[in-house]
């Protein structure tokens, strides 16, 4: 089998979906994307599938390999999104061909379901308490939140009081015991993420979310150190080298890395992996479209320490076209009593809706972050 071509969707609300051909008429499709820049992950794929037309699409971990290493620089979201969208389909192409999920390919199933949470809340949150009690009402037993907005450096306490009042609005809300994870979003810095986490323990959060930047995860020893809540990060950590600081340090105790921004199913399944020897659990970030998502699932299948997935549908960003739009049948994202099944179609276990994807890539999307400002004029962080 070859690979004969490709071609790349740029969809609403904000993604990139990529469909490789082969001369056996096996298609797959992957979601190579980093959010707020679509166009320049294109421009990455165009340049990495050069190497690739022409070569058998079953022999995926040599074509990673080249794809990582032989383009001598390496690394970050630009090559690595690109890297784990291709990755998606070659994957979505090799299950096809042999008739099976990809998670039987991997090794079988090690669950037949995942607990998967819902957003609640936009950038800045409001109104959360009864965002929080409308999905708990349809089954979800876990959410997720912005914790706070912009925060200086040092901030005042009026600005941790406002982040407290809507915690515990949730809290509220939901009772006890519904898991309420808490994203800092590398909105903080380390002299408020001390705080902001010590004040937060009070509300039994499930877990608080990149509590500072990732090139400032130093700073996690010290709040691990004052809080018992579970720290999670990842999201912008781009391979197994990125996490190997990270988890030999031992500070952070759930991982999320996403499955198309560090290196596809076959480098996540890695990471993943490698956490489990820290015993440390992962909860793959996937605020993205339905490829993406059902990558995530193939992998949490595999993985014992994968607890919990992030999905999007109705997050904030996807107003106008969200997660079940692009796909033929979408009961295979069907979410009971707050779980999702590990989807047993062969490939990704999804049949996407080309017709719908070619009409939406005719609208396309220019989809950029907020630039955020401080008060005094300096950039926040988003
Ligand atoms: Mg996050």
């Amino acid at each position: 089998m070859k690979i004969t071509s490709y071609e790349l969707f740029q969809v609403p609300p904000r993604w990139l979906f990529l469909k490789i051909e082969t001369d056996e008429g096996i298609v797959g499709w992957g979601e190579p994307v980093i959010e707020g820049r679509a166009a320049t992950v294109k421009a990455a794929v165009d340049e990495l599938m050069e190497y690739l037309i022409g070569k058998d699409p079953l022999d995926i971990e040599d074509h990673w390999n080249l794809m990582y290493r032989a383009g001598f620089y390496r690394g970050g979201p630009i090559l690595m999104s690109a890297i784990s969208g291709i990755d998606q389909a070659l994957w979505d192409i090799k299950g096809k061909y042999f008739n099976a999920p990809v998670h039987q390919l991997l090794g079988g199933k090690a669950r037949d379901s995942i607990k998967v949470y819902s957003w609640i809340g936009g950038d800045r949150p409001s109104d959360v308490g009864n965002a929080a009690k409308e999905v708990v009402s349809k089954g979800f037993t876990a959410v997720k939140m912005n914790g706070t907005e912009e925060l200086q450096y040092v901030d005042s306490y009026e600005k941790i009081d406002q982040v407290l009042e809507r915690i515990a609005a949730v809290r509220e809300a939901v009772g006890p015991y519904i898991g309420i994870g808490i994203d800092f979003h590398g909105r903080v810095h380390k002299p408020m993420a001390k705080i902001l986490a010590k004040e937060l323990e009070q509300f039994r959060p499930m877990f608080i979310e990149e509590p500072v930047l990732p090139e400032n995860n130093e700073a996690l020893r010290e709040i691990a150190n004052h809080v018992a809540i579970p720290i999670a990060t990842g999201e912008r950590m781009f391979s197994k080298w990125d996490f190997k600081k990270l988890l030999t340090d031992g500070y952070a105790d759930i991982i999320q890395p996403d499955l198309s921004h560090a290196g596809g199913i076959t480098e996540c399944k890695k990471i993943i992996s490698m956490a489990e020897a820290f015993d440390v659990a992962a909860a793959p970030h996937c605020p993205l479209g339905p490829i993406a998502l059902a990558a995530c699932l193939q992998v949490d299948a595999t993985c014992h320490n994968a607890f919990i997935q992030e999905q999007s549908l109705g997050i904030h960003y996807n107003q106008g076209s969200d997660l079940l739009d692009y796909i033929v049948d979408n009961q295979v994202f069907k979410y009971e009593e707050g779980y999702v099944k590990i989807p047993s179609g062969v490939g990704l276990g999804i049949e996407i809706n080309e017709d719908h994807v070619r009409k939406m890539a005719q609208i396309g999307h220019n989809w950029r972050n907020p630039v955020w400002r401080h008060k005094d004029g300096s950039i926040a962080e988003w």
